[in-house]
C-alpha cells in the first residue's frame, strides 16, 4: 500500500492505493532495453527490498491492483510474471501436450497458464504428494512421483508413446533437466526453467537433437511481463499456492524451515 509519493512521480499514484511491484527497474535507454531484452539491462536499478516494513520503488516498477485481487495474492505477482515468460518462451499451442517437472509455485502457475493457452494434456512430475494433489485439482491430467515412479514410461503412456510437444523443467533439479530430454517428442521444445547450480553439467547427446529436431531453451527473469501478469491475477488460482503467512519478525526461522516444510509459497507480512 502506497504511503508516500515522490515529488517527481508523474503517474497516477497516491497514498492508500493498493499496488504490486517489480523489484527491478530497467533503464529503457541502453542497447538491451532498446532491443527487446530489458532483462539484460546494463543500467537497471533494484528496489530497496521487500522483507521490510517500507520499501522504495521507482514508479515504472509499480502496478495498480485490480479491486478483486487481495494483497496476499498480489504478492505472487513476481512468480506469476516468471510463469508468464516461461509459458511464452515455451510457445505452448492449443491442443499440444505439456510436461512440467516441479509442482512448486512456478510449476503450478505454469500449469494454469499452459491450460489457459490451450494445452490438451498436461503431466506434472513432483515428489511431494500434497503438491501432486494440488496439481490435479488445478487441472493436470496426470501427476507422477519422480522418486517412486518411472516418469518416462508414464509419460509415454499419456502420449501414445510419442512424448510431449513441450517439456518445462521448473524444479531446478539436474536429474529432471536431464530427464526432460527423454520426455520430449520429435520437433518438441524443452525449457530448462530452473536456477541450476552454477558449474553443474547435464549430459546432452547432439545426435538426439539432430535426430529429433529438438529445441532447448532457457529463461532468465521476466521481461515485459508485469502488466500482463497483473491482468492475469484475478484469473488464476493463487490462494491455494499460499501455504502460510508469517510476521516479519519470524523471517529467519521461516526461511530456515521453508525447504523442508513442504510449503509451496510462504509469505512474509511486513506490518500488522
Ligand atoms: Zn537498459
Amino acid at each position: 500500500v502506497i504511503v508516500e509519493v515522490g515529488s517527481a512521480v508523474k503517474g497516477d499514484f497516491a497514498p492508500g492505493q493498493r499496488v504490486a511491484m517489480n523489484f527491478q527497474q530497467a533503464c529503457g535507454a541502453c542497447y538491451y532495453c532498446q532491443s527487446g531484452r530489458e532483462h539484460f539491462c546494463r543500467q537497471g536499478t533494484m528496489a530497496t527490498g521487500a522483507f521490510a516494513e517500507y520499501a522504495l520503488y521507482k514508479e515504472g516498477s509499480v502496478y495498480h491492483l485490480p479491486d478483486e485481487v487481495g494483497l496476499q495474492e498480489a504478492a505472487l505477482l513476481e512468480p506469476v510474471s516468471v510463469a508468464v515468460h516461461m509459458t511464452e518462451v515455451a510457445g505452448i499451442m492449443p491442443g499440444r501436450s505439456v510436461a512440467i517437472s516441479g509442482g512448486g509455485t512456478i510449476g503450478l502457475l505454469v500449469l494454469q497458464l499452459a491450460l489457459r493457452a490451450g494445452a490438451s494434456r498436461v503431466m506434472v512430475s513432483e515428489p511431494v504428494a500434497e503438491k501432486r494433489a494440488l496439481a490435479e485439482r488445478l487441472g493436470a491430467d496426470l501427476t507422477v512421483d519422480p522418486l517412486a515412479q518411472d516418469v518416462v514410461r508414464m509419460a509415454k503412456g499419456l502420449t501414445e508413446e510419442r512424448g510431449f510437444d513441450t517439456v518445462i523443467e521448473a524444479s531446478g533439479n539436474l536429474r529432471a533437466a536431464e530427464d526432460a530430454l527423454a520426455l520430449v517428442d520429435n520437433c518438441g521444445t524443452v525449457v530448462w526453467g530452473g536456477v541450476y547450480p552454477d558449474g553443474a553439467t547435464v549430459p546432452v547427446r547432439p545426435f538426439q537433437l539432430y535426430q529429433q529436431e529438438l529445441t532447448v531453451k532457457s529463461v532468465y527473469c521476466s521481461p515485459f511481463s508485469f502488466p500482463r501478469s497483473v491482468s492475469l491475477l484475478p484469473k488464476l488460482e493463487l490462494k491455494a499456492l499460499i501455504s502460510g503467512v508469517h510476521p516479519l519478525a519470524d523471517i529467519a526461522s521461516v526461511l530456515e524451515h521453508h525447504r523442508s516444510s513442504g510449503a509451496i509459497k510462504t509469505l512474509i507480512q511486513p506490518a500488522a
